[in-house]
């Protein structure tokens, strides 16, 4: 009898009913009780949709993070946070967000939040434990405990899951540049009792999850693991230690000696390595395999499943257990209320509950034959056939578009340094020429006129009157600031990959697909289906509309196709390299309609090309090559005289920035205000080829930068880049911020690149 169980459960709730009920807290709106109950009440709810599970995680859920949870399992929490009072679940918000929810109404003016960074190759955020050469641990077994008696009164069979203790540290930071492992013999006892207890409690089953195991691990780490896990292994529980999103590679035979009673693989990357693990393995071992992909919407396929996993089932019985790949906090909760998504397109689909049925099919299967769910395979076979035969999928014209790519279309006509000349003379632009990234504040006016366009209560046209509207303002603010380089503001788009996708055909919007981002926050990754093509032109004619409201050069926005595909659920049946190259090619027949409507400024956006890097290191060459060719096929179509800009989010460019010169765009605008253009110290190294716009604005801060402090970091840069090849910028959109905010940060902004200007002109 093959086992079924599940890694993680999504917590938000198919409504997002975490969301509302921690907002509400937080503005004191509901009690600690109440927020106390709704979580309760998700718990409960995830289990019972888990209930023909042979095991279900506890432990997974967490009010706002599960790596913060564990650091107060550890104790390991900052001193700065440690005497501040209130429940335990406020001194977890203090470091989840920087306050608490009556932190304020007792003039208390918040604690620095802890810092926040991406899961994995995910786009979940986690809290990053702070470490340092002093750090203590002590448990607090307490949330853990609790849930699990709850699961027992509800008569859940229920698997604890943690995370494994190498990962965490892995996870965590130090702040004074101490070695990580050193905390290893603090750390483990604490893992021995927590064991411990939870095996006086009645647990059976641990799940620890050591995902790093799929990253290259220098031998101290290596080492480290097999000093863990002896430490253990006396402890009366079994241990299920679970990778996933990678293969183990080198740490293969590692992770098959560690003394635990279970392995877990994740088959959508590591398929190629099971049957080595299995002739590795210790005969009484547990084999979980993920076989069902967490990480994406797609509908599994039974027969090619099962084609493979009969053999293995064969040769380990029970000992085989089935599973989601991960977690599946990384899907959306439930398929069957999606009614903007037509039928067909459903029929190709699961969420998380629709995977969690494929789980208990593909374990009938196994279990009482392929017979015993002979209508369920049959539905499967059919829609995994009409998927892969479907003209939606498959357009003819894409493909032979792409057939047609060759490397001429990646580059531009002259090098850099002849195209500045041209795009100069031609925008006739100061020293220090100043621009915005984009978008400007999104205001009620806005997000009223989206709503009542999609409720139907305001026309195409009105709405599009009043897009306009709010267009032409910030096109009237930006000419009295003075700013060189003007945008429209971005009022149309309600986000920046939507939009996009919203009008390429092979794109799907769901109506509640909602994955946790971090904390409250969720997104809605549209879904890519089908062959990428753009039916007609998508910008221009705002763009045009922008254009004439100036004499000023207007800046054209598009999101660049690395950035799309990379927020996006993507296609699991071609490479991603593949469907990039699509959304290249849309993006570049979208610059070049606007070069010929006489645009002559575009910005092509790759906000999330760094974090589409791989987990290792060995590859991200090649990512890095299919992304900045699909960057070069979108933008470098058009003439020398036309000028390209970048943004990306981020300044952390030391590793890739030769990738980034390979882009050559003509600007780019990056992260550092936050960071005293200390970011730019990649720069000291290489010396970048193009012309760069630091930003001096930190837009993500309430505060308004000074003229002084902007003068001061443009002085900084102009020590590693030339001015000649400087721009002045805020860091990044400024949609959330507000026009009283973004006005005075604007002239102080003006303001300083006319004394840097100035003082250019006195030194010349
Ligand atoms: N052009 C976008 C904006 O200004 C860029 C956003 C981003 O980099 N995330 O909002
Ligand atoms: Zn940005």
């Amino acid at each position: 009898m093959a086992i079924t169980h599940n890694l993680g459960f999504p917590r938000i709730g198919a409504k997002r009913e975490l969301k509302f009920a921690l907002e509400s807290y937080w503005k004191a709106q509901l009690s600690l009780e109440e927020l106390k109950a709704t979580g309760s009440q998700l718990r409960q709810q995830n289990w019972a949709n888990q209930a023909k599970l042979d095991w279900s995680p506890v432990g997974d859920f967490a009010f706002y993070d599960h790596v913060l949870d564990m650091s107060f399992t550890l104790g390991n929490l900052p001193e700065r946070v440690r005497y501040l009072g209130g429940d335990l679940l406020d001194n977890y918000f203090r470091m989840a967000r920087g306050r608490s929810a009556t932190d304020r109404a007792h003039g208390c003016c918040g604690v620095q939040a802890g810092e926040m960074t991406k899961w994995f190759d995910t786009n979940y955020h986690y809290i990053v434990p702070e470490l340092s050469a002093s750090t203590t641990f002590s448990l607090d077994a307490s949330r853990l405990i609790d849930e699990f008696d709850q699961s027992r009164r509800l008569g859940v069979k229920a698997k604890v899951v943690i995370i494994g203790p190498l990962t965490y540290l892995w996870l965590g930071k130090t702040k004074d540049n101490s070695d990580k492992l050193a905390l290893l013999p603090r750390l483990l006892p604490i893992y021995e009792q927590l064991l411990a207890k939870l095996a006086a409690c009645g647990v059976e089953w641990v799940q620890i999850d050591e995902p790093i195991l799929v990253t290259e691990l220098d031998p101290s780490w290596q080492k480290a693991f097999i000093r863990a896990y002896d430490a253990l292994r006396t402890n009366q529980v079994k241990l299920l230690l679970a990778t996933y999103f990678g293969q183990l590679q080198d740490n293969l035979p590692l992770a098959c000696r560690l003394p635990v009673q279970g392995l877990h693989l994740d088959t959508f990357n590591a398929r190629n390595e099971i049957s080595d693990v299995i002739m590795r393995f210790p005969a009484d071992s547990v084999l979980s395999l993920g076989v069902v992909n967490g990480r994406n919407i797609w509908k599994t396929d039974f027969v090619a499943t099962l084609d493979w996993l009969e053999p293995i089932h064969r040769h380990l019985g029970q000992r085989l257990w089935l599973a989601p790949s991960c977690s599946l906090l990384h899907v959306p909760v439930d398929l069957t209320s999606e009614y903007n998504v037509d039928a067909e397109l459903r029929s190709w689909l699961a969420f998380a509950l629709q995977k969690l049925d494929e789980l208990n099919i593909l374990s009938s299967a196994l279990n009482n034959g392929r017979q015993a769910v002979e209508s369920e395979l049959l539905d499967n076979k059919s829609a995994i056939a009409t998927r892969k035969v479907s003209a939606r999928v498959h357009n003819p014209d894409v493909k032979s578009a792409l057939s047609c790519i060759n490397p001429e279309m990646e580059r531009r006509r002259s090098p850099y340094s002849e195209r500045a000349l041209k795009q100069h003379k031609q925008l006739s632009l100061p020293l220090y020429p100043t621009t915005t990234i984009g978008s400007f504040p999104q205001t009620e006016e806005i997000r009223q006129a989206r709503s009542h366009f999609r409720l139907g209560k305001l026309d195409e046209a009105g709405y599009n009157t009043a897009m306009r509207e709010q267009i032409a303002r910030t096109v009237r603010e930006q000419e009295i600031l003075g700013l060189d380089v003007l945008v429209h503001g971005e009022a149309e788009r309600n986000d920046m990959v939507e939009y996009f996708g919203e009008q390429f055909e092979g794109y799907a919007f769901s109506q509640f697909g909602w994955v946790q981002s971090y904390g409250s926050r969720c997104v809605k990754p549209p879904i890519m289906f089908g062959d990428i093509h753009r039916p007609k032109a998508m910008t221009v004619e705002w763009m045009q509309y922008a254009q004439s409201l100036t004499q000023k050069p207007m800046k054209a926005m598009l999101t660049g196709p690395v950035t799309i595909l990379n927020w996006s659920f993507v296609r699991d049946d071609q490479p991603r390299a593949l469907s990039c190259q699509q959304l290249a090619l849309a993006i570049r027949a979208e610059v070049y309609d606007l070069e010929h409507a006489g645009v002559r400024v575009i910005q092509i956006d790759e906000a999330a090309l760094r974090e589409g890097l791989p987990l290792r290191k060995s590859q991200w060459s090649e990512y890095l090559q299919w992304a900045v060719s699909a960057f070069r096929i979108a933008a470098n179509g058009v003439r020398d005289e036309t000028q390209i800009h970048t943004h990306m989010c981020y300044a952390e460019f030391n590793d890739i920035i030769t990738s980034i010169a390979d882009m050559d765009a003509d600007v780019i605008t990056i992260e550092t205000a936050r960071s005293d253009m200390e970011l730019l110290d990649a720069f000291d190294h290489f010396n970048y080829p193009n012309e760069i716009g630091p930003g001096v604005y930190d837009i993500h801060s309430p505060n308004i930068p000074t003229q002084e402090h902007i003068v001061q970091l443009m002085r900084k840069a102009s020590q590693r880049i030339p001015a000649e090849r400087l721009w002045i910028n805020p860091d990044c959109g400024l949609k959330t911020r507000t026009w009283t905010e973004v006005i005075p940060a604007l002239q102080n902004m003006v303001a300083a690149a006319h004394i840097l200007r100035a003082d250019a002109a006195s030194n010349a």
